[in-house]
């Protein structure tokens, strides 16, 4: 994984995004917050995939919250993110 520009520690803007990650989610960062995140999220294709990834994941969730989430469906959603970063 050494050619991921993720990898690089050089700055702490991916764990930064990473930590808030979930915040930003919930709605709960302030507007400045939310701007400095979502553009990171744009530029960084990790973050990005991370990012899509929960997004997703919460929206199937919600939809069934009342019936467990089936692992299958999970293992899918996980899958075809991970296809997907190998893609692009
Ligand atoms: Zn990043």
């Amino acid at each position: 994984m050494t050619d991921d520009p993720c990898a690089d520690s050089g700055s702490g803007e991916c764990r930064e995004a990473l930590t808030e990650l979930y915040q930003y989610l919930d709605g709960y960062l302030a507007i400045e917050r939310r701007t400095i995140i979502k553009s990171h999220l744009d530029l960084c294709g990790q973050c990005g995939s991370s990012y899509e990834f929960e997004f997703e994941l919460r929206q199937v969730v919600s939809r069934r919250c009342s019936d467990q989430v089936p692992e299958r469906l999970k293992a899918r959603i996980f899958q075809a993110i991970v296809e997907a970063q190998y893609e692009g």
